[in-house]
């Protein structure tokens, strides 16, 4: 299978468009903010987006196409460089990708955003009923996930999942906070300034989503290392206790 992305727990990426602005501290070292201004595009923060053209709708019908002849189900992540809740986006663009959903029955779109509040109001209920439509937000800290998974546990959708990513401090949450949770993505920080992971935060998660039978995927440490040493993200890898968690939902293709 070609992937279309660097991402290790999707397939593919789709952007419906580009833009965004900071909304909790996980966007403190907002990526697509800093790749966007590398490359002079859009600029962040500004309620300005970057919309695109027929050839980039095509190529999730073409992703699409290619698992239907394969008989095989592909992720694609959604997005990298907006939120698609977020309320100031075009809504026609938003349009567009519940349309596009509707018409590729044979991808799992991954749909994260750190606006659950804005999802409730803003995700068709026919799409909320799809087997193939997946809603996580972002937890980075205790204060978001209190404030995000009531949210997202209101929300129909067959697969409800957390991305903690960066992961900025202790979770001291139990198995029945993960209720209605399929699965929960887990990262430590990139880029200038990223802070740290702690070891025992990462186990308290990796042993929580044990005991609640909730799907784990230790995703990178980051930049630092299990001793908190700077040393890359590539080099830092993915290994707990020398042991690999990359689980997807149960039903999920693997
Ligand atoms: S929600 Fe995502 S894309 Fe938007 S500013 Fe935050 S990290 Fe960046």
């Amino acid at each position: 299978m070609v992937k279309n992305s660097s991402i290790e727990w999707t397939d593919n990426t789709f952007n419906p468009w580009w833009g965004c602005r900071r909304v909790s501290p996980a966007c403190d070292r907002c990526y697509a903010a800093t790749f966007s201004k590398r490359i002079g595009s859009v600029g962040w923060d500004i309620g300005a987006f970057r919309t695109f053209g027929d050839k980039h709708w095509a190529e999730p019908l073409t992703w699409d196409r290619k698992a239907r002849a394969a008989n095989r189900r592909e992720r694609v992540f959604c997005a990298s460089m907006a939120d698609v809740f977020d309320a100031e986006a075009p809504s026609h663009e938003r349009e567009k990708l519940w349309h596009t959903i509707r018409e590729t029955t044979n991808l799992d779109w991954q749909l994260l955003t750190k606006r659950p509040n804005q999802a409730l109001k803003l995700l068709p209920n026919d799409l909320q009923e799809r087997p193939n439509v997946w809603i996580g937000c972002t937890t980075e800290t205790m204060k978001m996930f209190r404030q995000r998974v009531r949210l997202l546990k209101r929300l129909k959708t067959p697969v409800r999942f957390l991305s903690i990513e960066p992961m900025l401090e202790p979770m001291p949450i139990g198995p029945a906070d993960l209720e209605g949770i399929s699965w929960v993505i887990l990262g430590g920080e990139t880029g200038h300034g990223a802070r740290p992971m702690q070891p025992e935060w990462v186990r308290g998660m990796r042993d929580v989503c044990a005991a609640a039978g909730v799907a784990f995927f230790f995703k990178q440490w980051g930049d630092h290392d299990a001793t908190g040493k700077r040393v890359g993200r590539k080099k830092a890898g993915y290994l707990l206790d020398d042991e690999e968690y990359r689980d997807f939902p149960k039903g999920a293709a693997g």
